[in-house]
């Protein structure tokens, strides 16, 4: 019997692992998978190597960003952040700045989108806006011009529904609004005031890509006797006589019961409602029915000719899928022992959806095709592969907080279960958010302090969109 089971090895199932290795408490982390990192991980196919879409570490957390630094030591390399946004054939700042974004459109196009944002803002002065979500609230800040080039193709991409689907609140937690004022002092005199340089323009990167993190939080794990268990998906969690009994399927298939007074989880919250089969009441049932998932491709291609210096490019352009492409090696020379690059290209879609079914080869090549469309250069291939990442983005549709809400207030009757992590709390968490819901967990459970994990990144503070200043 163990003391604790932890669902899911991505970075707040072993965070929390990690804050219990000398507690002296039976702890097993139990993975469907066959590598730790979750979505954090680095997929390697013989010698290349590649994340599944950009990961920046970053975070405001210092407790978190220590323990960053002490698992990595000298393996973390400090990169200088470039990323761009590509739109309509030309290459825009990003987090866009005033002057890019009002003037790098073409003198006509500037010039509407100057008026476009003047009149929103005059008409949100006489309090005239009604803003009732995503769309409003850009518009009402930037005008209509500025959130149909740089807001709407790149979000309906990743999130699958319509801006005006999505809730105001989602984008005053994280987009930087610009004053008229501000925006004037940009216009008269371009160079005046520069984006303060923080941290956001620099950061961590793991020297064998954000994976190494995590596989080297697992060795420590493991000295200190917790057991990682990967290939083993947890099918059913069941509560009888106050003892959790967790059915765990191998990757033969083959079935065995593991028992667990208490429970971490971080697998989807869709999912472990749906595997969790003692009582739960039927609103909650239907709360975790109405949330929905946005799934992730990752397209890897290892090319031979370096094709931008940027660590990844926000593809607008609505022609094409594509959301977003990374070059590795522009984030660590380690990423590459030859003079190759290894590149991931992403793309969002739903279950349902045709792309998530279509075969590997046919979704290289078209991503190929769309990389061709882009850069217009000649290259050869020398690696190819695609990862799937089912769940990877809990939609934040108008209203899900609703349904959180009820989901929330079932799981706090339930002392010996914990949602942590993004898709186990279905929060929008990077991984220093991860890892905190991870720590606190941890902590409440050793008696150590009365933490909400729940409150993790309720501010969203550093999602930054538009810059001014
Ligand atoms: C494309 C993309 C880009 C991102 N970029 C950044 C970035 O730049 N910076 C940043 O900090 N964060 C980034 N993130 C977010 C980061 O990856 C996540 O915040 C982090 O991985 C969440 O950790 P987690 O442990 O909560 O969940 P996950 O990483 O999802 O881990 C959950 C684990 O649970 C396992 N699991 C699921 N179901 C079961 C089951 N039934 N039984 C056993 N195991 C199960 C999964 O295999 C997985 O390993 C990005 C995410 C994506 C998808």
């Amino acid at each position: 019997m163990y003391d604790l089971v932890i669902i899911g090895a991505g970075p707040a199932g072993l965070t929390a692992a990690y804050e219990l290795r000398d507690s002296n408490k039976k702890v097993l982390v139990l993975d469907k998978k066959n590598q730790v990192g979750g979505l954090a991980e680095t997929k390697v196919f013989g010698k290349y190597r590649y994340d599944i879409g950009p990961h920046r570490f970053f975070t405001k957390n210092k407790e978190v960003y220590d323990l960053f630094l002490e698992i990595l030591g000298d393996d973390a390399v400090e990169v200088n952040r470039k990323t761009r946004i590509l739109f309509k054939n030309s290459y825009f700042d990003y987090p866009l700045t005033p002057v890019n974004a009002l003037f790098g459109l073409g003198v006509i196009e500037s010039i509407l989108t100057g008026f476009s944002y003047i009149f929103a803002r005059i008409k949100s002065y006489l309090k005239f806006s009604k803003i009732n979500n995503f769309e409003d609230w850009v518009v009402d800040k930037f005008g209509k011009k500025l959130f149909n080039n740089f807001f709407k193709n790149y979000t309906e991409k990743v999130w699958g529904i319509d801006c005006s689907e999505i809730g105001s609140d989602w984008a005053a937690q994280r987009i930087k609004g610009l004053s008229l004022s501000t925006a004037i002092k940009f216009a008269l005199f371009p160079n005046s005031k520069k984006r303060p340089k923080t941290l956001v323009d620099k950061f961590y990167y793991p020297k064998l890509g954000a994976g190494m993190l995590w596989e080297k939080f697992e060795d420590s794990i493991s000295k200190n006797e917790i057991e990682v268990r990967k290939e083993s998906k947890v099918s059913s969690v069941e509560l009888k006589e106050d003892v959790f009994n967790l059915t765990v399927e191998n990757s033969n298939a083959a079935l065995s019961t593991i028992k667990a007074k208490n429970i971490f989880f971080s697998n989807p919250l869709l999912e472990f409602i749906n595997i969790y089969k003692t009582d739960i009441p039927s609103e909650v049932v239907s709360a975790a029915n109405s949330l929905n998932y946005r799934n992730h491709i990752s397209v890897h291609i290892t090319i031979d000719k370096k094709l931008f210096d940027d660590n990844w490019i926000y593809i607008h352009s609505p022609d094409l899928k594509m959301a977003r492409i990374a070059d590795f090696t522009n984030f660590s020379e380690f990423m590459s022992n030859e003079n190759t690059y290894p590149l991931t290209l992403e793309y969002f879609c739903f279950e349902n959806d045709e792309l998530w079914t279509t075969d590997n080869k046919n979704l290289i090549e078209f991503a190929l095709s769309e990389l061709m469309t882009i850069f217009e250069e000649e290259f050869n291939v020398v690696h190819s592969a695609v990862t799937r990442n089912p769940k990877a983005y809990p939609v934040i549709k108008t209203g899900y907080e609703e349904h959180i809400k009820i989901i929330k207030n079932w799981l706090e009757t339930l002392p010996n279960i914990t949602a942590i992590g993004r898709s186990g709390m279905f929060k929008y968490n990077n991984q220093d958010h991860a890892m905190a819901t991870g720590l606190y967990a941890a902590r409440n459970y050793l008696g150590l302090g009365n933490y909400d994990p729940w409150e993790v990144n309720v501010d969203g503070e550093y999602h930054e969109e538009i810059s001014g200043d």
